[in-house]
Order: C-alpha cells, then structure tokens, then sequence
C-alpha cells in the first residue's frame, strides 16, 4: 500500500524508533524520583525540553508537554480564558479549526461562553476584515491555525496577532500542521502560546507540546506538580525523547525550505496529471499559498467513499479529509465555511505528501489514474 495521508499521520523516522526504545529500555524511571535513576530519566527529560527550546526557538521554561495537539489546545484555551480578567470573556476562533477544537468551540458556547468564528472566503483565506470587526475589548482569547489540515491553506497568523495584540487579547496558533513543515520560530507568530503533534513530522502518536510565552498566566486543565504545575501527570518520558529526536531531524530552514520545494513539485505533476486523466477534477485552495504536500480536491461528483474505495483496491491509502472525522459521511466543515454545496463538498478527498514520499510513489499513483478512471461509475450511474 502505498501512503498518500501524510497529514493524518506520518510513519516514524528510524532515529525516532530508537531514542523511544532507548528510554523505554534505559530510563524508564519516574523523572520526579530523586533516586539515580529518577535522576537519570529527569536529565533525559530536560535534554528533550533543551532540544524543542533550540530548534522551535524558544525557553526552555515555556515547553509544556501534553499528550498532543488535542491536550495542548484545551490547555490554551480554557487554561487562558481561566486566567483572563473578568471584563474579558468572549473567545475568538476561526470557523476552519480542526474539528477537535471547534467541539471545544461549541462546548464553551453552550456553557455561556461568548463565541465567534472569524469565516473565511470562498478561496479558503482567513477574512480579516471580519476578523478586525470581531477582535474587541471584551476577547479574553484569540484561536487560529497556523495552517490547514484539509486544505492546506496558510492562514495569516501575524496579522491576526497584531489585531489581538491591538485588543489586548492573548493568541493561540494551532500550528500542528505548520511545525516539521515549514520553518518556524516561537517568537515569529507574535503568539501567546503554540500548540503541536510530534506525529505530524515522524514523531511518536500521543505526544506534543504547547509553548507557552514566559510570564502568560494559565491555568492548568490537568492539574499536578509536572511541567512547572502547568499539566500534571508522570510524562510520557519515552514519547518525550522520541518528539524531540523527531524535532532534531528536521534540518535547517534551509533543508526545510528544498523539502517543501521537492514536496510542492510531486504536487504540482500530480494535480496536472489527475486533471489530464480524470473528467472535472476541482482542486480547492489551489491558488492560494498553502502547504506543500497536500492536495484537497473532487472528481467530478463521485463521491469520497467510492474514489477512496477505488484508490485502495489499487493500492492507494488517500483520506476523505481529516481522519478524526472521516468515519462519518458530514461534509467537511472546512468546505461548507467556504460555501461549498453539501453534495460537492461529500465528494471531496486529500491526497498528502510526506517526507518519505518519493517520486516513484507518485509516478505509481500518475500511473495508475487511467485504470482508476475506468473504474468509476459512469456520470450517468452516479446520476441514476
Ligand atoms: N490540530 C490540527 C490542525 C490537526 O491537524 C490535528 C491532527 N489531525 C490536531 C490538531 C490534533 O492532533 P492530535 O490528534 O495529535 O492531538
């Protein structure tokens, strides 16, 4: 089976098989216990904390471990609006967040906290002039994804930070699919707090972080005395060790930036050659800036299932958007807040690019598009 769901999850790097394994193995040990062991597995724990501060470009201090992008992102979330002062209780969230975090949207609005969703346009961009007109006084907290995790589009998190700056409201950046893909630093989103997934970038499930700005209040939604009494709970030492490893792999910006070069290219002949072999393939973000590897898009009216079905039998793992909420037949929230019609947006499926992804992997997919073609329905049958 060849693997096009790079942004659902990655396979993990050998490098990260082994430090998971040589913590597992040699310092298995509670890091709280101030036995030599317990000391042992403790430097194991900072040695991964000093590596996330250097290559993400922040302290030490303002690592929070979690268990994932889906922890970090409550902790942002309530663990601010918990400690935002009472004249400030309204949350401000894009309508395109991952499906996890919106169910914490909805959550929060049905315990009475004010919620608005910054829309975006058709194109599938952020609209920042609705964005400014939500951004008031009242806004305890700001939430926005650094990127897309169906579409891929970039959304304009600098902007948005200075807009929440302006209204003295603190900034959470979603950058779950951002880190391990393009370059980042901590200090250049402008942000409060930075939430992420080691898996997402050749890292262990289960595992991620929230950087949190050094001297922003927060309180924590798994209270303990781990992670300086911001998130309790024995870490997950082994998972630890194997994000940072995974963090330590991904090279420079320099090596980032020819990635994404190599990875946007397999994307661009893929996309040309589906819209040569098969009839009315519409590709949604295409002409806006968006990351690398992925490709979010329908062929003519065949619904996802179907093509997803096909893809397999032919030995191809694709998705229909995120996998959280693939089991369903909903159409993805993302689409519909681009005013895409149900029935369109229900045939929608993304291809996504990895790291290991190689140029044989996409001339097998290239090559395997006429077969594909004959065996969809007919436009006729599907109409039937
Ligand atoms: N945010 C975004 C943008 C994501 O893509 C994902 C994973 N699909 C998450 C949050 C949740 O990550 P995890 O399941 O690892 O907690």
């Amino acid at each position: 089976m060849i693997y096009f769901d790079h942004h659902a999850t990655t396979p993990p790097s050998g490098a990260v098989i082994d430090a998971v394994t040589a913590v597992m193995r040699g310092a298995w040990a509670n890091a709280s216990s101030q036995h030599a062991p317990g000391q042992a597995a403790k430097r194991v724990l900072s040695d991964a904390r000093a590596t996330v501060a250097r290559v993400l470009g922040c302290k030490p201090a303002e690592v929070v471990f979690t268990s994932g992008a889906t922890e970090a992102n409550h902790l942002a979330v309530r663990g601010l609006l918990a400690a935002a002062p009472a004249e400030r209780r309204r949350v401000v969230f894009s309508a395109v967040e991952h499906s996890g975090h919106l169910k914490l949207a909805r959550e929060l609005g049905d315990a009475g906290v004010p919620v608005d969703f910054m829309p975006v346009r058709a194109d599938g961009t952020l609209d920042l002039t609705v964005a400014a007109q939500l951004i008031g006084p009242d806004v305890a907290l700001v939430s926005l994804m650094a990127a897309n995790n169906e579409t891929g589009a970039l959304m304009p998190v600098t902007e948005v930070a200075a807009l929440a700056a302006g209204a003295g409201a603190r900034l959470h950046v979603d950058a779950t699919q951002w880190i391990g893909k393009r370059p980042f630093r901590f200090t250049d989103f402008g942000a409060d707090a930075v939430s992420f997934s080691a898996h997402k970038f050749q890292g262990p499930k289960g595992v991620g972080a929230l950087l949190l700005r050094q001297g922003v209040a927060i309180r924590p939604t798994v209270p303990g005395s781990q992670e300086r009494n911001r998130r309790g709970g024995t870490e997950n030492l082994p998972a630890i060790a194997g994000l940072a490893a995974a963090l330590a792999a991904l090279g420079s910006e320099v090596e980032l930036d020819a990635e994404a070069v190599r990875q946007s290219a397999l994307r661009e002949r893929l996309e040309g050659a589906l819209m040569a072999e098969l009839p009315e393939v519409r590709i949604w973000c295409a002409g806006v800036p968006r990351l690398p590897g992925v490709s979010f898009l329908r062929v003519g009216r065949w619904e996802a299932d179907v093509l997803l079905q096909r893809l397999e039998r032919l030995g191809f793992a694709a998705s229909s958007g995120a996998a959280c909420s693939s089991s369903g037949t909903a159409p993805s929230h993302v689409l519909t807040a681009m005013g895409v019609p149900d029935d369109e947006a229900l045939c929608a499926i993304r291809l996504s690019l990895g790291r290991s992804t190689t140029d044989a992997e996409v001339d097998a997919l290239i090559a395997a598009l006429p077969t594909l073609r004959t065996l969809l329905p007919t436009a006729d049958a599907v109409a039937a």
